[in-house]
C-alpha cells in the first residue's frame, strides 16, 4: 500500500478538499479570546499556528493566552459566580439558556462538524455523527438537571427525633478550570462545561492548542443563547503556560482536566496547593477480549472498530487484543481484513472513515513506537507504515509476537496500532487485561452471558462493553480506576462532581 499510494494517483487520494466558506470564515477571524462575552484582544500580542493535519499546512491564528490573560478571565468568572447572576437564577431559566446553547449548535451542526475535522484532522462524517450530536447532547441531558438538585432532610443518629432539624444543601463548587484534548475537541469541552453550568458553577475553559477552532465557535453562541457575561469563558493557548496558570489560580475552585496521565499527575499536584476539587479523565491501554464462542467475523469487526476508530487516538481505543488461542489466527486475519475500512483519508474526503493523526509531533510518536515494536521483536500483519508523504496519515496496524515487557504492550501509544495475544481461560485473561497502569475501558465480546458478567466483575475499569465498545452516553457514568483518573463525568455522577453538600442542623 504504502509504494503503491505514494505514486502521483495515491498524491491525489491524499489531497485535503477544499474548504466551505462559512469555515474558511472561522479560519479567518482575528485571533481574540472570549471573556465576558465580549471579543478581546490578548494582552501581549503573541499567537499559535492552526494546522490542518490532512495537509499539513497553516490554516489559521489562535490567541497564545498570557497570564494577564487568564487573570482576566478568572477574574470575570469569579465575579459572575459571586454575585450569583448564574447561580440565582431560577433552575428553569439555566436549563432554558442551556437549550438554547444545544439548539444553536444544532442549527450550527454542519459547519461545527467541518471545522473539527479541518482542526482535528478526523473525517466531517464522523464529526457529524460522534462528535457534534454527542457533544449536543450532554447539554441536553445536564440542562434537566439543573432542576433537580434539592438536597435531602436526615433523621439524626445520636440525637433523640424531634431535638433537630437537619438538611443538605447542593450548592455550586464555584469558578471551574476546565482543559480539554484535542481527539474529541468540542464533545470533550461540553463534557465539562454542561454539568458545571447546570451546577450553576462558572467556567474558564481551555481547549488544547492543536484544537481550538469549535471552542471558539461556540464562544460565539454564548451571548446569543442568553447567558449571563463572565459565565462561561473560553481562552486559548498553551498548556504549559496558561494552562498552568488556570490550575494554579487561587481564585479558581475546581480543576476538570482531560488529558494524558502525565500532565493528569502534574495537574493534581499544583491544584493541591489551593485544595481545589479536582476531576481527572486520564489515558487508558484497554483489553479488548475476544471469547472462544463468538462469530469471528462479528467481533474482528468490533475489535477493529475499538482500536482504528479516530486513528486510534481515543483514551479507550481497545489497543489490547485478546483472542482465545483456539480463534487467534482467524480473528487476527479478521481484524486485518476489517482495517481496510480504515484506511485513513484527508479529512474532507466524503468517502473517508479515518483520518490524519492530530499533529506531526504525534504522527512521528506514533511510528517511533511501531519502530520500537519491530525492533523489540513483534511482528507486523498489517500497516506499520505511512501511506503519503503529506499529511499526517498512518494506515492501521496490527502487531503479534509480543510480550508484555514490550512498549507496545504497556503504553499509550494512542494512534491505530493494536497488540495481539492469545489466552487460553477467563482467569488467564482477566490477569492479562489488568496488567496495566491504566483501567479506563475494557470490550468483552462473548455469547456466553455468564462468562461476560464474570469478566465484567474482574477487570478493573471505569467501564466494560459487551459486546460493543466505547459505546457512551450522557446519563451513563464515564471516568478511570487507577492511572486511568479521578472521579467520573457524565450522569448523576458528573453533576455531583460540580456540586458541594452544605449540613444545616437547626436546634429545635
Ligand atoms: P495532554 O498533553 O495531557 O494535554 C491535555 C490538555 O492539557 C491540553 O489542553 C494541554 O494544553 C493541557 N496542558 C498541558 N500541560 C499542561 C499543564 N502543565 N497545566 C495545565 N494544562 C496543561 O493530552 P493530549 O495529548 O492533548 O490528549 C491525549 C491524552 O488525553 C491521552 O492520554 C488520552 O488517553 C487522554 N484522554 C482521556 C480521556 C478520558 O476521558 N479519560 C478522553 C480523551 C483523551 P496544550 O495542548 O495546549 O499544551
Amino acid at each position: 500500500m504504502n509504494e503503491m499510494t505514494k505514486t502521483r494517483e495515491g498524491a491525489a487520494l491524499y489531497q485535503q478538499h477544499a474548504y466551505s466558506a462559512a469555515a474558511q470564515k472561522a479560519l479567518d477571524r482575528k485571533p481574540a479570546l472570549f471573556i465576558n462575552n465580549e471579543w478581546v484582544e490578548s494582552s501581549h500580542g503573541a499567537t499559535l499556528p492552526v494546522e490542518d493535519p490532512s495537509s499539513g499546512k497553516i490554516v489559521s491564528h489562535i490567541v497564545d493566552a498570557s497570564d494577564r490573560d487568564v487573570d482576566r478571565a478568572v477574574a470575570a468568572a469569579r465575579a459572575a459566580f459571586d454575585d450569583g447572576r448564574w447561580s440565582g437564577l431560577p433552575p428553569m431559566a439555566r436549563e432554558k439558556i442551556m437549550i438554547r446553547l444545544a439548539d444553536l449548535l444544532d442549527a450550527h451542526a454542519g459547519e461545527f462538524a467541518e471545522l473539527e475535522a479541518i482542526d482535528q484532522g478526523k473525517p466531517k462524517g464522523m464529526a457529524a455523527a460522534i462528535d457534534i450530536p454527542g457533544a449536543i447532547s450532554q447539554i441536553r441531558y445536564m440542562a434537566g438537571w439543573a432542576s433537580k438538585l434539592g438536597g435531602e432532610t436526615h433523621a439524626p443518629y445520636t440525637m433523640p427525633a424531634g431535638l433537630v432539624f437537619s438538611y443538605t444543601l447542593r450548592e455550586p463548587v464555584g469558578v471551574c478550570a476546565q482543559i480539554v484534548p484535542w481527539n474529541f475537541p468540542l464533545l470533550m469541552a461540553c463534557m465539562k462545561i454542561a454539568p458545571a453550568l447546570a451546577a450553576g458553577c462558572t467556567v474558564v475553559l481551555k481547549p488544547a492548542e492543536q484544537t481550538s477552532l469549535t471552542g471558539l465557535r461556540l464562544a460565539d453562541l454564548i451571548a446569543l443563547a442568553g447567558f449571563p457575561a463572565g459565565v462561561l469563558n473560553i481562552i486559548t493557548g498553551n498548556g504549559h503556560t496558561a494552562g498552568d496558570r488556570m490550575v494554579k489560580h487561587p481564585d479558581v475552585d475546581k480543576v476538570a482536566f482531560t488529558g494524558s496521565t502525565e500532565i493528569g499527575k502534574l495537574i493534581n499536584r499544583n491544584a493541591t496547593a489551593t485544595l481545589k476539587h479536582v476531576t481527572l479523565e486520564l489515558g487508558g491501554k484497554s483489553p479488548v477480549v475476544v471469547m472462544p464462542d463468538v462469530d469471528v467475523a462479528t467481533a474482528a469487526a468490533g475489535a477493529a472498530g475499538a482500536i482504528f476508530f479516530n486513528s486510534g487516538q481515543v483514551c479507550i481505543a481497545g489497543s489490547r487484543l485478546f483472542a482465545h488461542r483456539s480463534i487467534f489466527d482467524q480473528v487476527v486475519d479478521g481484524v486485518a481484513e476489517a482495517s481496510a475500512f480504515w484506511a485513513p483519508r484527508p479529512s474532507l474526503d466524503p468517502e473517508g472513515h479515518a483520518g490524519a493523526l492530530n499533529s506531526k509531533e504525534h504522527f512521528d510518536k506514533v511510528m517511533s513506537y511501531i519502530v520500537a515494536g519491530k525492533r523489540d521483536g513483534a511482528s507486523v500483519v498489517v500497516g506499520g507504515d505511512s501511506p503519503s508523504d503529506t499529511g499526517y496519515y498512518v494506515n492501521p496496524t496490527i502487531m503479534v509476537n509480543v510480550n508484555p515487557q514490550m512498549s507496545v504492550v504497556r503504553e499509550e501509544i494512542f494512534g491505530p496500532v493494536v497488540v495481539a495475544q492469545r489466552f487460553d481461560d477467563l482467569d488467564e485473561v482477566a490477569k492479562m487485561a489488568n496488567d496495566t497502569c491504566y483501567g479506563l475501558g475494557a470490550g468483552v465480546w462473548t455469547k456466553d452471558v455468564s462468562a461476560l458478567h464474570r469478566l465484567a466483575a474482574k477487570i478493573k475499569s471505569g467501564t466494560v462493553w459487551g459486546n460493543c465498545h466505547a459505546m457512551i452516553d450522557a446519563a451513563i457514568p464515564f471516568g478511570g480506576y487507577k492511572e486511568s483518573g479521578i472521579g467520573r463525568e457524565q450522569g448523576r455522577a458528573g453533576i455531583d462532581a460540580y456540586l458541594e453538600t452544605k449540613a444545616v442542623i437547626i436546634q429545635l
